[in-house]
């Protein structure tokens, strides 16, 4: 460690817990954040600032007036310029902290890059918004025995939990499938940002802990935060289950990709998501909707027009995204507004 980095650390290296031993390692670690919206700009911003060697972030969204509320790392100008979020945060961060290497990837996490974009991390951030995402993480992180931590906001609520694979219970030993029906999603119910602060923060202390060589520290817990309702609450992480699927049967369904929801190219300019397995109240989520932008519903379909896209969702969960021949996009759209 040169002098320099002795003095920038100097509070981290002071805490017993880490000392200049624990910052040693900080500084040759790699931790990958999947999802750079609330949660992952706050983790990002954390542990460039603790002065993690190697950050990969992994996004495919552009910034937006609405992400500044809450998404801790954007600008106006971020905003004003639609930039990748992946490329608005490797330069935000590029100047916390320039002696760091951050790698923005403008990408959507699927199980044919996700051996590149996170096979080099010791320890994977979730900061999605969505289950299959996190199905996915979860199927590699235990193939290639990576921990992760789960982290999720909506409204004033949200929740974490580490899965260290061979220690504790794994995403699907806690749920084994994604949940049913249309979801709450920050944007049909909205978000306050201290939630997501609280949320990150946690998850982001749990990674230091890993990288830092300390992981005896992370306690096996669901922890849940209320910050309007208030409380804070933890329970004790399940023990692995041995018929979980995942971490059980090591049979990685969304790691091989036999879970994703197929997606086809439909007409000139649209994208057909076929989920079959999401029953949907299409009044609901009529209800859901109205604030966002123009919606109509009967009993057979809900068409949803939000920006230059129109949705129209069937009550089987099936969807079809006109405006747009961008998989991941559709599947984006689909994520935000008929839920994760
Ligand atoms: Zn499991």
């Amino acid at each position: 460690m040169t002098g320099e980095e002795r003095e920038r650390y100097s509070r981290q290296i002071l805490f017993a817990g880490l000392g200049e031993d624990g910052q040693e390692r900080l500084l040759q670690a790699h931790a990958a954040i999947v999802g750079c919206g609330a949660l992952g700009s706050f983790q990002a911003a954390a542990l460039a600032r603790a002065g993690l060697g190697r950050i990969t972030i992994v996004d495919r969204d552009y910034v937006e007036p609405s992400n500044l509320q809450r998404q801790w790392l954007f600008e106006e100008s971020d905003a004003a310029e639609a930039l990748p979020k992946a490329v608005a945060a490797e330069r935000r961060l590029a100047r916390i902290n320039s002696a760091i290497q951050v790698r923005g990837m403008v990408a959507d996490l699927t199980p044919a890059n996700v051996e590149e974009l996170l096979g080099q991390a010791q320890v994977i951030l979730d900061g999605t918004d969505n289950f299959e995402t996190r199905y996915l993480v979860n199927d590699f992180a235990l193939s290639r025995a990576i921990p992760w931590i789960y982290g999720a906001a909506v409204g004033s609520y949200g929740l974490c939990m580490p899965v260290i694979p061979g220690r504790t219970a794994c995403l699907r030993c806690v749920y084994p499938d994604p949940p049913a029906g249309a979801q709450p999603t920050c944007e049909t119910a909205g978000v306050l940002n201290s939630v997501t602060a609280v949320i990150a923060a946690l998850q982001s202390a749990d990674a230091l802990k890993i990288l830092a060589g300390r992981g005896e520290y992370v306690q096996a817990r669901l922890t849940t935060v209320d910050v309007w309702a208030g409380g804070i609450r933890q329970i004790a992480q399940p023990l692995p289950d041995p018929d979980c699927a995942a971490c059980g049967a090591r049979d990685f369904a969304y790691l091989e990709g036999r879970r994703r929801a197929p997606v086809s190219l439909c007409g000139r300019n649209a994208v057909q998501i076929h989920e079959r397995a999401r029953p949907l109240d299409l009044q609901r989520l009529k209800a859901a909707l109205l604030p966002l932008g123009e919606v109509r519903a009967n009993e057979f379909a809900l068409r949803f027009l939000t920006g230059p896209y129109e949705m129209t969702v069937f009550p089987d969960g099936r969807a079809i995204v006109k405006g747009t021949t961008d998989i991941g996009l559709a599947r984006s759209l689909y994520a935000r507004y008929v839920g994760a």
